[in-house]
């Protein structure tokens, strides 16, 4: 059964600052609030997913063992301060590759259907959250409700949504924000007894 609920979280411009390619750890600034924002989706019985797109690989500017190496490192920095992630999934292929075939790219639903494939997660009861328009168009792809942040591109894609008549479920100052919106959510609004 599929019980499981995720937030979905992109990772550049959502959980770190967007500072283009990075390809070491130490050029990736985690937001401090996402480790709470984490923390209180897990305490939540949420699945934290974080599905990225890392062009840098299919562009060559790193290859996918650092790629991985980095992501060892961030899912250990997450886990340190009390709020594990469950998973990252990444697309790595370049967008103009011709020829390569890629299904993983948002807004594509690739990696949210193989991170429920792996974690057994009710993807109609799940969340997306991300700075950017194909984030939002990943959360309506998969079926989940997609939440904007303001970080990173948030702001032009808050724009670009409306210019083509879409609208996040919620659009969230930051992380943390996003979080308690989705915990809200969640909330029973029932009086009855327990
Ligand atoms: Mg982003
Ligand atoms: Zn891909």
């Amino acid at each position: 059964m599929q019980t499981r609920r995720a937030v979905f979280l992109d990772r550049d411009g959502t959980l770190n600052e967007d500072t283009g390619y990075p390809a070491d750890f130490r050029q990736v600034h985690i937001y401090p609030a996402a480790f709470e924002a984490v923390r209180l989706l897990k305490q939540a019985g949420f699945a934290a997913v974080v599905v990225t797109h890392q062009s840098g690989v299919g562009r060559g500017y790193f290859d996918a063992a650092e790629l991985e190496a980095l992501h060892r490192r961030f899912e250990e920095e997450f886990a340190r301060r009390g709020a594990p992630l469950d998973a990252i999934y990444s697309c790595p292929h370049a967008p103009d590759v011709s020829g390569e075939a890629c299904s993983c790219a948002k807004p594509q639903p690739g990696l949210g259907i193989r991170a429920a494939r792996d974690l057994g997660l009710d993807l109609g009861a799940s969340f997306m959250v991300g700075d950017k328009t194909v984030d939002i168009r990943f959360g309506l792809a998969i079926g989940a409700v997609p939440v904007l942040v303001l970080t990173g591109y948030g702001r032009a894609a808050s724009a670009e949504l409306a210019a083509q008549g879409l609208r996040p479920a919620h659009t969230a100052a930051g992380i943390l924000d996003a979080a308690s919106w989705i915990l809200a959510q969640g909330r029973p609004t029932g009086h009855g007894p327990v």
